[in-house]
């Protein structure tokens, strides 16, 4: 058996590479896709790791996440927050009226 953990080594970087490249058009796709960063704003679940988390802001995005952006992709996602509007919704589950005990 030859060993070229070395040789694949160097594909699996090189293929992160690519990845990475194509990726920010993925990233802005993601960024303005206005359903998709909604609900991610309204589940606290960032859109681009899906990570639950309570520094999603209005971009959809974590804290760690909108740091790691491109100004370019921060620009997009920046204007694209613009546009959201949160609202804090308080219900009381006695306001149903509708309960069996
Ligand atoms: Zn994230």
């Amino acid at each position: 058996m030859k060993s070229d953990l070395g040789d694949n080594h160097k594909i699996v970087q090189l293929e992160q590479v690519r990845k990475a490249r194509s990726g920010e058009d993925n990233i802005i796709a993601i960024l303005k896709d206005t359903k998709r960063i909604a609900i991610a704003i309204q589940q606290r679940t960032c859109a681009l790791c899906n990570n639950m988390r309570m520094c999603v802001n209005k971009t959809g995005l974590c804290a760690e996440c909108y740091l790691n952006l491109s100004p370019k992709e921060k620009k997009i996602a920046d204007e694209e927050a613009r546009h959201k509007k949160v609202e804090l919704k308080v219900t009381d589950d006695r306001w149903a009226g509708t309960k069996d005990y």
